[in-house]
């Protein structure tokens, strides 16, 4: 069977390059789409013995599952007042970050408000905010950047401009608008409390591998057969790889079912005892090949790394043509989960 491997002494590293990095703001995990994959309630217990004391999730339900790991902890659901949640948001004591002048209808507790600056998706305009900053008891604004990850980009600067006009109308509230790229960004994006999320877990700032920061997950795939595939055959469905020489070639069980996106090949790697096995035809739903030529510890029962700290989780999702963040969270469904700390 493949294995997840979670790291929390990693996990708690790139924590603290977090907090260097806010420099003196709070630092709030965020823990949605449980952890990123990763597991929430074990990422957020480590978190909070890491000194985190307030979280993020997207939905009520996260919210409700998360309470009884972290009874202490300030949970924000970023979904807010959804209709019909506002009792069982303060059953659990959850803190909604309220998106709209409705929402803020229906809640009378402690919130946050979430106020739009460019990016278009979730929180109210400015005019709105205008109008709830005489009725809502607001503790925190919150807002969020489209481009954080690009340094360059002109929204940037913008979406600051326009927090900054939003938090004059709330003077007494604290306020949240970086996530784990915007904490890079400079300290003019911190603020009182930053939500990183990707970097928590070991992906980069700006989409690229980060020295920074530790590889949090470990996923791994058992090697079921290994075979030599003489020159002119081809390996798996559709034949998409045909060998030009004679290939010694693993055949691992992970495959789409267990997260690896179908689209990792023809660009993604795998790594066994210090070598880069590039992947070979398309992912299947149990099993992917990879070449193995010349590797002598290339067998049965050993254990082959696609994602970890030798195949860094923003290569393989650039391989993928995708994120860091929907690769972590489509792994390791059908894993064996082992969470390490020292
Ligand atoms: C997911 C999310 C974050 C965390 O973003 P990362 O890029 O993972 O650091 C922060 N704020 C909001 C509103 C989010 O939706």
């Amino acid at each position: 069977m493949s294995r997840l491997t979670i790291d929390l002494d990693a996990l708690a590293h790139n924590h603290a390059v977090l907090r260097q990095q806010a420099a003196g703001a709070e630092v709030a995990p965020v823990v949605k789409a449980d952890g990123y994959g990763l597991g929430a309630a074990e990422v957020a217990r480590r978190l909070w013995d890491e000194g985190a004391r307030s979280f993020y999730v997207a939905r009520l339900e996260e919210g409700e599952a998360l309470r009884p790991a972290l009874p202490g902890a300030a949970i924000h659901v970023f979904d807010g007042v959804t209709p019909g949640s506002a009792e069982r948001l303060k059953a659990a004591r959850l803190v909604p970050v309220i998106n709209s002048t409705g929402q803020a209808r229906g809640w009378d507790g402690p919130a946050a408000l979430h106020v739009d600056t460019g990016m278009n998706r979730l929180g109210v305009r400015l005019e709105e905010a205008e109008a709830l900053a005489k009725t809502l008891a607001v503790e925190l604004v919150v807002s969020h950047l489209a481009c954080a990850p690009d340094p360059a980009h002109p929204l940037n600067t913008s979406q600051l401009e326009r927090f900054h006009a939003a938090l004059a109308l709330f003077p007494g509230a604290r306020a949240s608008f970086a996530n784990s790229a915007a904490t890079f960004l400079g300290a003019a994006y911190r603020f009182d409390q930053v939500r990183p999320g990707i970097s928590l877990y070991g992906g980069g700032p700006c989409e690229r591998p980060d020295g920074r920061l530790k590889a949090v997950a470990t996923f791994e795939a058992p090697i079921l057969q290994v075979r030599d595939v003489p020159v002119g055959e081809s390996v798996g469905y559709g034949a998409a790889f045909t060998a030009q020489r004679p290939t010694k070639v693993a055949i691992l069980g992970a495959g789409y079912a267990d997260g690896l996106l179908r689209s990792l090949s023809p660009r993604g790697e795998a790594f066994l005892d210090g070598a880069r096995l590039p992947l070979l035809g398309r992912v299947s739903m149990d099993m992917i090949a990879v070449d193995v030529t010349g590797l002598p510890a290339a067998r049965e029962g050993a254990m082959v790394e696609l994602l970890g700290r030798n195949v860094a989780v923003d290569d393989a999702a650039a391989a993928a043509g995708t994120s860091a963040y929907e690769l972590l969270v489509r792994l390791g469904r059908r894993a064996e989960r082992v969470y390490v700390s020292s």
